[in-house]
């Protein structure tokens, strides 16, 4: 096998790696919410209780044979199964090309970053998901998952690879990500003695700071309130004067983490040229390059 068709192997095992990850996604999207295990019990349909069998249990392949039907009982199985695995499996292999662009990507620190990346992906689609339907933000992908950000630097930094923050800028991005939203529930607090913004979305950019780093960060919580903004002004307007909507900020805060995960450094550089963070959007420091080569190396 030349190089060449390693690299291509190794994007094809990428995408079925990426949509095993969504297949799990779907698991924590249901269970969570409500406070289930994820472990145990296995997959089983939730219409008739049937356990569903490995071949039956293959992303988006096993919806499209059974056609979207249990197997035991024939209740329907909804399309969001083989959605949310395309999404994830999908980004999951865009962003293998722009961590593994050519064969001499092909090392242990480039393959680890792409494993920590795309976990984090994966826990930004559930999320979303999980925030809209029923408003909360699950712990396990926030407050619990920050500190893995902070050892996935120290990990990824030990196998030699400098795209992503160092783990002084994942614990520095952590706070800054926490503290943002913290600072504007409490103003909003003081200011109209109501909650402008949920404790889920503190604990949610806590860990996009963790995984991003600070100045990414900053630029996920812009692109969430210009994003929440426009979205909760066109409610407003179609829904009438006066209409208190319930809408999460959470879901804009992870399309913003992903949105910032791929352009990172292209998107601080256009709107934060005075910082001279350059090519390395994501570094506090102009030697490291910051999630670049997410973005930096496609080019
Ligand atoms: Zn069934």
């Amino acid at each position: 096998m030349t190089l060449e068709q390693a690299h291509l192997f190794s994007q094809g095992w990428a995408f079925v790696v990426a949509l095993c990850v969504g297949s799990f996604m779907n698991v924590c999207i249901a269970r969570m919410p409500e406070d289930r295990s994820v472990a145990y019990p296995p997959s089983h349909c939730p219409s008739c209780g049937a356990g569903i069998r490995w071949f039956d249990n293959v992303p988006v392949l096993s919806w499209v044979l059974l056609r979207a039907k249990c197997r035991a009982c024939k209740s329907p199985i909804s399309p969001l199964y083989p959605a949310i695995e395309l999404l994830v499996g999908c980004l999951g292999l865009l962003l293998f090309r722009q961590l593994v662009p050519s064969p001499a990507e092909l090392t242990l620190g480039h393959f680890a970053a792409w494993s920590v990346y795309l976990t984090f992906i994966g826990m930004l689609v559930a999320t979303t998901y999980i925030d809209l339907r029923h408003y909360i933000i699950p712990d396990q992908f926030s407050v619990y998952a920050a500190p893995f950000g902070v050892l996935a630097a120290v990990g990824l930094g030990a196998l030699g690879f400098d795209g992503g923050p160092s783990w002084r800028e994942a614990v520095v991005g952590a706070v800054i990500g926490a503290a943002t939203p913290l600072s504007i529930l409490l103003a909003y607090k003081l200011l109209r003695g109501e909650d402008g913004m949920g404790y889920g979305d503190v604990k949610l950019l806590g860990m996009i700071g963790a995984f991003l780093g600070p100045w990414p960060t900053l630029a996920v919580v812009m692109i969430g309130s210009i994003f929440g903004s426009i979205i909760g002004i066109g409610l407003m307007i179609t829904q009438g004067r006066g209409f208190r909507t319930q809408l999460p900020f959470g879901p804009f805060l992870a399309v913003g983490g992903i949105i910032v995960l791929f352009f990172s450094d292209t998107l601080l550089a256009r709107w934060l040229p005075g910082l001279g963070l350059g090519a390395y959007g994501g570094s506090m420091t102009p030697t490291a390059k910051a999630l670049p080569s997410v973005a930096a190396t496609k080019r």
